[in-house]
């Protein structure tokens, strides 16, 4: 496949200069963690002051031109018959935004804000179909107001107004999901109000002799980390969006961090949770575990606002990570790659990183053009030296045919605590979080850049791949001409991979949202049909409700909606995702 080869070598040249060195990416947060204290990233008054309404993170910085006419050229050099126009973002004012149907009540008025650029901002999330959707001026239904309540009485009062009003809220934390979960994609209720956390962002006490932390649930990933700083302490929970979401947020979601293994999860930090429905307010018991039946936590993580605004939840917290050592490993065949990343995941070494790059990612995103698989092994710890556990991942990488190019590196932050943003690791940095801007720039321009992930048991995974990777390059054949599919491995399990997929192809700007949906829905089917998981932590919203209705048992389905009937009788939360209120 001549073409694809060139526009796989062309996309490498794309993002070459920002290589997922997933090794860097826990210090890349902590580096933003460290601007943050240093007031270079204030979240004071409010974040939506300077983002993007209609794309990712800061307005101010979205790529330049000069970033953007190398991004263009590299795709046209390749690509000459690609229509590559430049689509600006629209005018807000042009948008034809209608007006508020309903407001907030007089006590409630003094924190709602009813401003268009606003209400458009809190209207989607920031997956790639948002972004071509805003792109496009398709706005959907615009939140009549967002209101940005200061305390736990405040969302009390929004609630008991919504309910009565038939007013539906949408829990909003930092509005990056990628599932449709912020966006009021219905059509009933008489109005629609965003829910904006973000006032609700202080750490309000400190346990050092259990090690946590209670924590306010619209705090901000680098403003939550800046706070634990004076305690020597951290979260360490850094998924890429960190700088733009929120604990609650991720808490809603079971969001995914930088861990590849045993704390991949937000859940797994989690100790205890305060959540505010209609009903009443939750709060469950600060615990290390429990065997008292079923987890009143369990039921709010990743309820995604159906069931309740989650308020505050005492996390576990870690010491800084003194000890670290990672390398890359290089492996001619994906399958050997893939059964010493089992082997790895099932040895009780629990590594911090071991993330498996298939030789597409590899060149896409780590600059490696030998056509070899890549797996990131690494290690970490506060307590001790991580050199022996280090060694046997060094020994089943070598046993399944795995060379080191570059030697390992082995660090002490005893050594050099200072030194995090020198060199080639700063400039990796900044690289890595220009990614989604490059995402945008490049939706401008008609590309197709998007991703999706998922689970499954290692015993299935093979099939799964294929099917995944035979669908893929034939819907994209059909749809626009061709395209990539690169596949990772976020995080590892004993009994099973979280596969991580990008797809990259030439759209046709008059047909966009609609081809990417259409590769969407067909890999999701595949998905479905292996009865892998429809996600792994991007969460279910809007767009994966018809597979997730498909993955979950009857009887479950209908436990849920009698929670969803029980906490929220109005059916104001959030309606349309995870379960419908009758
Ligand atoms: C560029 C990019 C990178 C990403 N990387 C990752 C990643 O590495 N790992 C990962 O897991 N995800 C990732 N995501 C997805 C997204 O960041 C996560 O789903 C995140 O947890 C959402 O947090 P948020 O604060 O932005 O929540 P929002 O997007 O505002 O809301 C998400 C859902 O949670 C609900 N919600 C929000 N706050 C509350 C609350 N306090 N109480 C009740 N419900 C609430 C909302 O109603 C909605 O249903 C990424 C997204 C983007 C755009």
């Amino acid at each position: 496949m001549q073409r694809g080869d060139d526009l796989l070598t062309s996309m490498c040249l794309l993002w070459v200069t920002s290589p997922y060195n997933v090794v860097a990416l826990n210090e890349t947060w902590e580096l933003l963690a460290h601007r943050s204290a240093r007031g270079h990233c204030a979240m004071a008054p409010s974040v939506h002051a300077y983002r993007s309404w209609w794309g990712w993170g800061r307005s101010d910085a979205a790529v330049t031109a000069g970033e953007r006419e190398a991004l263009v050229s590299r795709v046209h050099s390749l690509l000459p018959d690609a229509d590559l126009t430049f689509h600006e973002a629209p005018e807000p004012s042009t948008l034809g935004v209608v007006k508020p149907a309903v407001a907030p009540p007089t006590p409630l008025a003094k924190l709602s804000s009813m401003d268009v650029i606003d209400r458009l901002a809190h209207a989607r999330g920031k997956a790639y179909r948002d972004v071509v959707c805003n792109l496009k001026g398709d706005i959907g239904r615009v939140p009549d107001a967002v209101v940005r309540p200061a305390s736990e009485q405040d969302i009390i009062d929004v609630l008991d107004w919504a309910s009565s009003a038939d007013v539906a809220v949408i829990p909003y934390g930092g509005g990056s999901s990628v599932v449709g979960g912020v966006e009021p994609r219905f059509e009933d209720h008489a109005g629609v109000v965003s829910l904006d956390l973000e006032r609700l962002n202080r750490v309000l006490e400190v346990d050092r002799v259990s090690r946590a932390g209670l924590i306010e649930a619209g705090v901000y990933g680098p403003h939550l980390e800046e706070q634990f700083k004076p305690y020597a302490l951290t979260l360490r929970h850094f998924p890429q969006s960190f700088e733009f979401s929120t604990l609650g947020g991720w808490l809603a979601t079971c969001s995914s961090g930088h861990y590849a293994t045993l704390y991949t999860h937000i859940d797994d930090l989690c100790e205890s949770l305060r959540v505010v429905s209609p009903s009443g307010v939750s709060q469950s018991r600060r615990l290390p575990a429990s065997g008292a039946g079923p987890s009143p936590d369990r039921l709010f993580l990743g309820s995604e606002g159906a069931l309740g605004v989650i308020t505050q939840a005492w996390m576990r917290l870690q010491q800084r990570p003194r000890w670290r050592a990672h390398v890359s490993a290089h492996f001619a065949d994906f399958s050997a790659a893939v059964q010493a990343t089992r082997i790895i995941a099932q040895s009780g070494l629990y590594p911090s990183n071991c993330r498996l790059l298939d030789a597409t990612e590899a060149m896409l995103n780590a600059g490696v053009r030998t056509g070899a698989s890549v797996l990131v092994l690494g290690f970490e710890s506060a307590d001790h030296p991580v050199t022996a556990w280090f060694e046997r991942g060094l020994e089943i990488i070598h046993a399944y045919g795995g060379t080191t190019p570059n030697p390992p590196t082995h660090s002490d932050a005893a050594d050099a605590p200072g030194d995090r943003e020198a060199g080639s690791a700063a400039s990796w940095r900044s690289a890595f979080i220009r990614m989604p801007y490059q995402r945008d720039a490049l939706a401008q321009h008609g590309m197709i850049v998007e991703t999706f992930e998922t689970s499954t048991t290692w015993d299935a995974f093979d099939a799964l791949h294929a099917e995944l990777t035979a669908t893929a390059s034939r819907v994209m054949q059909s749809i626009t001409g061709f395209g990539l599919l690169t596949c990772r491995f976020t995080h590892v399990y004993p009994d099973g991979p979280a596969p991580y997929y990008g797809v990259y192809a030439p759209g046709h700007w008059n047909s966009l949202p609609q081809q990417w949906d259409d590769i969407k829905r067909a890999l999701s089917d595949v998905l479905n049909k292996h009865r892998a998981s429809i996600t792994h932590h991007h969460a279910v919203g809007r767009d994966h409700r018809p597979w997730y209705d498909q993955q979950r048992p009857d009887p479950f389905a209908a436990v849920l909606g009698a929670a969803k009937r029980t906490l929220d009788p109005a059916g104001i939360l959030n309606p349309g995702v995870l379960i419908d209120a009758m």
